[in-house]
C-alpha cells in the first residue's frame, strides 16, 4: 500500500548519519539551578530561568488560586470569550511595569516575534535583520510578504549602508534581538535608534533574554541603555527570567490596537490559561521587589566569564548570563557537553541550525539560584577539559 509519509525515513536516518538527530529529553524533577535527568542529579546550566522564578512556590499559589477561581482553560481566543480578568490584568500591569500605554499578550514569544512582524509590514516594505536573531524572527520575515535584508551581526555601518538603498520603500522595519539568545551578545541598541530616526524607519526589539535580567528596574536593555521611549515596538517573554509562559508586545495603544486587528497569532490562536497570567502577575511583583535576583545573576555572569576567559576558552564579545564557550566543530561540542554531564553538569552543546556550520558551543545559561560552589564546579570541570 502506498505510504505517503515512506520519505520521512530516510530524512530521519540522513539526520542520524551525520549525528544531528534530535532526540525530547525528560526532566524528571522541577526546573532549577539543579534538576534530575531519569535519575542523575545534575547542576543545570541548561535552562532560560534566569531568576530561579520557574518553581517558585508564589508563582505556583497565584496559579492554583486562579484555577480554583476560574478554572484551567480559556476556552476561546482573546477577542471571542478567551480573556479573562487574569489576563487583562496582566496586560495593564505589564504595560505599567514597561512604562508604556498598553501591551498585548500573545501565547508564546515566537508567535509574538513572528505575529508583530507579519502584522507591520507588507508588500512594499523592506526588513532589515540581524543575522542572527532568533528563529521566531526570521520565520516573521518569511511570512511576510515585504523584502528582506539581512546585515552582518551587530553591523550598523552595513546597516546604514542598506537604509541608505531602501529610501524607495513603503516602510521600513529594523529588527533585532537586544541580547542574542546563543552568543550572549548586546545588540548596538543606541546605533540602531538613531540609525532609525534618521532613516525613519520602525524599529522592533526582542527583550526576550533580557527581561527581568537587564536595566535598574529589570525592563530589559532598553532600559539599561535609557532608550525604551524611542523604541516603538518592544517584544518580550514571559517564558525566561519571569518562569513562565507566553510572550508580549508592549507600546502605544495604537500599536497595541493595531495588532489586536491584525496580528493573525493573537487573533486565531486561543488565550493562555488564566492561571498563567496569575503566575505572571505574581512574577512582576518579584522582578520589583527583588532586584537582588538580577545582582546575584551578573555577579555569578561576571565571576564565570572572567574565569573562562583566564582559563583562554573563546567566549565572543558576551557580556550576559548566557555564556557560549565557542569550539568551532559539533563533535567537540557534543564530546564536551558529554564529558560535563559525566561529571554531573547539564550544559548543552549547540549546533546547527542553532548556530553556523563551524561556531558550534557550550551554552552555559546562569540562573540567581546557581551558588558559587556550582560556579565552581563547573570551572573546574572546564579547566581539566580544556585543550
Ligand atoms: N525570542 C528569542 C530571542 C528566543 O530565544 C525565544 C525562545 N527561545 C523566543 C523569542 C520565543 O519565545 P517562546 O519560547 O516564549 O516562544
Amino acid at each position: 500500500m502506498f505510504d505517503p509519509l515512506a520519505w520521512i525515513p530516510e530524512q530521519l536516518d540522513l539526520l542520524q548519519a551525520m549525528e544531528r538527530r534530535r532526540a525530547i529529553h525528560v526532566r524528571s524533577t522541577a526546573q532549577g539551578a539543579t534538576v534530575s535527568w531519569k535519575e542523575t542529579k545534575l547542576i543545570n546550566f541548561g535552562s532560560n530561568d534566569y531568576l530561579d522564578l520557574a518553581a517558585d512556590a508564589r508563582l505556583g499559589d497565584a496559579a492554583r488560586e486562579a484555577i480554583t477561581a476560574e478554572g484551567w482553560g480559556s476556552g476561546a481566543s482573546p477577542l471571542i470569550t478567551g480573556r479573562g480578568n487574569d489576563q487583562a490584568r496582566l496586560e495593564a500591569e505589564l504595560a505599567q511595569f514597561e512604562g508604556t500605554q498598553a501591551s498585548l499578550v500573545f501565547s508564546s514569544g515566537f508567535a509574538a516575534n513572528a505575529g508583530t512582524i507579519d502584522a507591520l509590514t507588507d508588500r512594499g516594505d523592506v526588513i532589515l535583520s540581524d543575522e542572527k536573531n532568533h528563529a521566531s524572527i526570521i520565520d516573521g520575515t518569511r511570512l511576510s510578504k515585504a523584502t528582506v535584508r539581512v546585515y552582518p551581526h551587530r553591523d550598523v555601518d552595513y546597516l546604514e549602508n542598506l537604509l541608505k538603498q531602501c529610501g524607495t520603500f513603503r516602510r521600513r522595519l529594523i529588527v533585532t534581538d537586544t541580547l542574542f539568545s546563543m552568543d550572549g551578545t548586546i545588540a548596538p541598541l543606541p546605533e540602531l535608534v538613531d540609525l532609525a530616526e534618521q532613516y525613519d524607519a520602525m524599529l522592533m526589539v526582542d527583550e526576550a533574554h533580557a527581561t527581568g535580567v537587564f536595566g535598574e528596574q529589570g525592563h530589559g536593555l532598553c532600559e539599561h541603555f535609557g532608550i525604551e521611549d524611542r523604541v516603538p515596538v518592544r517584544v518580550g517573554t514571559f517564558s525566561k527570567a519571569l518562569g513562565g509562559h507566553g510572550g508580549f508586545v508592549v507600546g502605544s495603544q495604537t500599536l497595541i490596537d493595531y495588532l489586536v486587528n491584525r496580528s493573525r497569532p493573537y487573533i486565531f490562536s486561543t488565550a493562555a490559561p488564566a492561571a498563567n497570567a496569575a503566575a505572571m502577575l505574581a512574577a512582576l511583583q518579584i522582578v520589583q521587589k527583588e532586584p537582588q535576583r538580577r545582582q546575584t545573576l551578573m555577579a555569578s555572569a561576571k565571576f564565570l566569564r572572567d574565569a573562562l576567559r583566564k582559563q583562554g576558552w573563546g567566549l565572543g564579545d558576551c557580556r550576559s548570563q548566557i555564556i557560549p564557550v565557542i569550539v568551532g566543530t559539533e563533535a567537540l561540542a557534543m564530546q564536551l557537553s558529554a564529558k560535563l554531564f559525566d561529571r554531573g553538569m547539564l550544559v548543552p552543546g549547540i549546533r546547527p541550525p542553532s548556530v553556523a556550520d563551524g561556531e558550534c558551543l557550550l551554552r552555559i545559561s546562569l540562573s540567581s539560584g546557581h551558588t558559587r560552589q556550582h560556579l565552581d564546579t563547573l570551572v573546574e570541570a572546564l579547566e581539566e577539559l580544556r585543550f
